[in-house]
């Protein structure tokens, strides 16, 4: 090995552990992947069934476009993904109308909308939102949707809030915070939403091409059951069935509740009770065929009308590599309230996503994210979001370094793994 150059071991093969793992390969370091799973990219790949790309997780959806800092992260490990970024972002489908909202927010707003949520001059707006940002900075934070009334919102712009939040955080406004909703905002540097127009699934395969050509191991079905950690390093990991495998530096991605859980007594008591308290997100997706078209537009469908269904994504009107030529589809998000029965909310949201979709339509899958499997494990809510996550290093362990969803960072979905990485990955570099 080259000196200077540490074996690593990456635990999961998530996006953020594969990015990691990919960026160190590309380093010079050698890489040892291991995935639990037989099939690698986490929640963020896509299984092809019938020629349908049916989502372990993400949408397809690449938050933050070519501007984002996952753009950034693969750019730095040569990879190359192709994104279609639709304008506008969202459409809101409200009394029979389609409203376009662009999240892009040097774009000005349709008159209708802008009328409608009751967010009219952008001055007042914008000086309210620096308010709530630098009173969330000094531990004042509120509801996102207590920051939407301050700033003169309407009871549909609450309802509008809250759709977005939960198809995007899997929160309602509530609960979700206005400081991490504004930061993420910022972090993706006004960028706009874009899709992956060949999948999340292709994507991984390129990443996992990147780490391979640069010398990584990638195994599967080779579940870590506890990280060695010996004078406050860690020194590698124990594979089930009793194998251990050195290591100069354990990159985790299994989620920090995991981690935690792999090591054992070694785990700093900070972090687990600060973990204990934390909620994990929940929900559906459904994915949807028909043979009639769907939609009119390429757009993020928010409904404002329904009550279970928040947001729906028309997957065959951006891509055409997604699924059979005869078909149309599309992937709708349904968040669930994990006080209430599940197979209810379930119900609720089939038949009405259905009726609103129109004849034709059925639902092919439907993936219920909960209890062992939370869309997020840890949630985006007050008091869990940004800087209030565990850190990537944790207190009093040497050579091992959290990444993904659970990490502290800001942005909506991805974005927030590739603001954590580009963070870590400066820090490796500097190690
Ligand atoms: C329904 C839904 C829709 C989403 N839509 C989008 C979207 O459109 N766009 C977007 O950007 N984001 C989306 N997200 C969020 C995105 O999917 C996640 O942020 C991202 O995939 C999480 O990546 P991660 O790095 O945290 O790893 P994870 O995906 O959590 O992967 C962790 C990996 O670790 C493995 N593992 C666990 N335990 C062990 C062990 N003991 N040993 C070895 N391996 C282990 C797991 O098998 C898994 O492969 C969505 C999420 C969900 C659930």
């Amino acid at each position: 090995m080259a000196s200077g150059k540490r074996r690593v071991v990456v635990v999961g093969t998530g996006l953020g552990g594969l990015l990691t793992g990919a960026f160190l390969a590309r380093r010079g370091h050698p890489v040892t992947f291991l995935e639990a799973q037989s099939i690698i990219g986490g929640r963020f790949t896509h299984i092809d069934y019938q020629g349908f790309a049916i989502p372990t997780g993400a949408f397809h959806a690449f938050p933050g476009g070519v501007r984002g800092h996952l753009f950034r992260c693969l750019c730095k490990i040569g990879v190359h993904v192709s994104l279609v970024e639709p304008a506008p972002s969202v459409m809101v489908a409200v009394d029979g109308q389609r409203l376009p909202l662009h999240l892009d927010m040097t774009r000005s707003q349709s008159p209708v909308l802008r009328r409608l949520v009751g967010v009219n001059r952008r001055g007042p707006v914008t000086r309210s939102a620096a308010r709530m940002l630098i009173a969330g900075l000094m531990g004042r934070d509120l509801p996102a949707a207590e920051g939407m009334r301050r700033i003169g919102g309407t009871e549909a712009g609450v309802r509008l809030l809250d759709r977005l939040t939960k198809f995007a955080l899997s929160v309602p406004a509530e609960e979700a915070s206005a400081v991490e909703l504004l930061r993420s905002i910022l972090s993706q540097r006004f960028g706009r939403e874009g899709f992956l127009i060949h999948g999340s699934g292709s994507m991984i395969g390129r990443i996992r091409t990147a780490a391979e050509s640069s010398g990584a191991e990638v195994r599967t079905a080779a579940p870590v059951r506890r990280i060695i950690v010996e004078g406050g390093h860690a020194r590698g990991v124990e594979v089930e069935g009793g194998e251990s495998l050195d290591a100069g530096w354990v990159i985790a991605n299994a989620g920090v509740r995991r981690t935690l859980g792999m090591l054992g007594e070694h785990a700093p008591s900070r972090v687990v009770e600060q973990v204990a308290t934390l909620r994990p997100a929940c929900g559906f997706t459904h994915a949807v065929r028909s043979r009639n078209r769907l939609h009119e537009h390429l757009s993020i469908e928010i409904p404002l009308d329904l009550r279970h269904i928040d947001g729906i994504m028309p997957v065959s009107n951006l891509s055409r590599f997604l699924c059979p030529p005869e078909w149309h589809f599309a992937l709708a998000y349904q968040w669930m309230d994990p006080a209430e029965d599940p197979e209810k909310q379930l119900e609720a949201g089939r038949r009405e996503l259905l009726e609103h979709l129109g004849s034709g339509a059925e639902i092919m899958n439907t993936a219920c994210y909960h209890s062992h499997n939370p869309t997020a494990n840890i949630a985006q809510m007050i008091d869990q979001h940004g800087k209030s996550r565990p850190p990537a290093i944790l207190p009093g362990i040497e050579g091992l370094f959290l990444v993904g969803h659970d990490v502290q960072g800001y942005g909506t979905a991805a974005e927030l793994i590739g603001e954590s990485c580009l963070r870590l990955w400066e820090r490796l570099e500097r190690a």
